[in-house]
């Protein structure tokens, strides 16, 4: 298995290395080989080539069965021309390898559960999501679309738009991770007001046809938001549209309490993914060894798990994590009275140790 690996900026090469540990030592435990090739992208590739993805990282991309992703940015280059800022990277590389489901993961820990937004009887019940959410289609790439003057007032609009083919393929994805996960797909719409809704859910309960083992509801957003804060508990896997994606996937992470914890895929057709952590570059500990490199780990579960296939090693790496929480290892971001305050090497090394 060839994996290209993007540490990027700030935080990025720390949390990378510690989850390239893992990676090795589980190969070793399992009996796989992992080949590994780094390529620069972010504000690094700006200072060293001019520009946030070069050709290089491209092809050693598409060259590659995963791609692993810490983060990029920071303010060095937040003043930069606009054109070749460091996200611009990471939205070209997404583009590049044509990734059009983005899987979000709100799981929270029960040895974190006082970092939880939510009330104590609530977090009791769980919380364990996975919002599947249609990342090149929708109102964000919509045609046509306008931002100018209409008698004589300032005017503009946006058009929602989905093939069939395209909620057919997203619609495939959360069925397929449900089949790894609890088996129950929740597909969010606004098919009482919306047409191309109305379009979405025929679709996506027609693909259902083929995966009959897996149970399909269907609930407008705007409950969808609210059951979510009220009762996280209910959902499993959570699918929708790019738009209604974009602010359930912030609301399950944010309810977590815990942005250094999650990881996340983009998946697409024949091309490899790219497995991140949903958190930034963290510039103000970066080169500190302070951040916590959990979510990186966690997103090389993740990579096997979906990439790979490679179940009961994604299942040996969460289980490993969770065990540390449960010694008490903390880093920063999650320390707590109690914890054991730990840097992100240390806490690299707990996680070792428990595989
Ligand atoms: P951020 O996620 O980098 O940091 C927010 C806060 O969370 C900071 O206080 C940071 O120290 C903390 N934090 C984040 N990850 C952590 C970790 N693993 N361990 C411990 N603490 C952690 O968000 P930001 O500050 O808004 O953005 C900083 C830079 O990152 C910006 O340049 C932004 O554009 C970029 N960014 C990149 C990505 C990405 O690469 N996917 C995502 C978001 C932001």
């Amino acid at each position: 298995m060839k994996i290209c690996v993007l540490p990027g900026d700030g935080i990025g090469q720390e949390i990378v290395d510690q989850a390239l540990r893992v990676l090795e030592k589980v190969g070793e435990k399992f009996g796989q080989t992992f080949e590994t090739t780094e390529a620069l992208i972010g504000g690094c590739a700006i200072d060293a080539e001019g520009v946030p993805l070069p050709a290089e990282t491209i092809a050693k991309c598409k060259d590659a069965d995963a791609v692993l992703l810490g983060a990029v940015g920071g303010p060095k280059w937040d003043t930069i021309d606009p054109a070749i800022r460091p996200e611009k990277g990471l939205l070209g590389i997404r583009k590049e390898l044509n990734l059009f489901a983005n899987l979000r993961p709100a799981n929270l820990f029960k040895q974190l559960a006082d970092a939880c937004y939510l009330r104590p009887d609530i977090v009791a019940r769980g919380l364990d999501v996975m919002v599947v959410r249609e990342l090149t289609g929708g109102i964000y790439f919509g045609e046509p679309r306008f931002d100018g003057e209409k008698d004589g007032e300032r005017f503009g609009y946006n058009t929602m738009t989905y093939y069939e083919h395209e909620i057919r393929r997203i619609a495939k994805v959360a069925f397929e991770a449900a089949r790894k996960r609890s088996g129950r797909v929740c597909s969010v719409d606004k098919a009482n007001v919306l047409d191309v809704s109305r379009v979405w859910r025929e679709i996506v309960i027609d693909e259902h046809k083929n995966y009959s083992d897996v149970e399909l509801s269907h609930m407008y957003v705007d409950n969808a938001a609210m059951q979510l804060v009220r009762d996280p508990s209910q959902f499993d896997v959570i699918v929708t549209g790019n738009l209604f994606g974009d602010i359930l996937s912030d609301a399950a992470a944010a309810i977590t309490g815990s942005i250094g914890m999650l990881p996340s895929a983009s998946l697409g057709e024949g091309n490899p993914g790219i497995f991140e952590p949903i958190h930034g570059s963290a510039p103000d500990i970066a080169g500190q060894d302070k951040a916590n490199p959990l979510a990186t780990i966690l997103s090389v579960a993740m990579m096997l798990r979906h990439a790979f296939d490679m179940t009961d090693e994604a299942d040996c790496i969460e289980q490993a994590v969770e065990k540390t929480l449960e010694q008490g290892y903390r880093t920063g971001d999650i320390w707590q009275e109690g914890g054991k305050a730990v840097g992100c090497v240390e806490m690299g090394n707990a996680v070792l140790e428990n595989l």
